[in-house]
């Protein structure tokens, strides 16, 4: 596979990346690719258990901002990032 570099970090990226999806920076440097998975907490009682939801930067934010609104605080939502 063909490498470019990534115009912002210089790392090699496939070059695929531009090409076919149009990208100039590699994954690390990517906000539109970013995906983020949240722990939810499902079930009650003793039968709980935790799902990953895994989302798009963009649906994440609109989730988050939800449910800040729902619980009317500033929001602790604990969520890590994937790539
Ligand atoms: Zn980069």
């Amino acid at each position: 596979m063909k490498m470019i570099p990534c115009i912002k970090c210089k790392a090699d990226m496939p070059e695929l990346r531009l090409t076919k999806y149009g990208y100039k920076v590699c994954v690390n440097c990517s906000t539109v690719s970013t995906k983020r998975g949240i722990p939810v907490t499902k079930g009650s009682g003793d039968h709980t258990w935790t799902e990953t939801v895994i989302m798009e930067e963009d649906q994440y934010e609109s989730f988050v901002n939800s449910t800040a609104k729902e619980r009317g605080s500033s929001g602790n939502t604990v969520t890590f990032k994937l790539n």
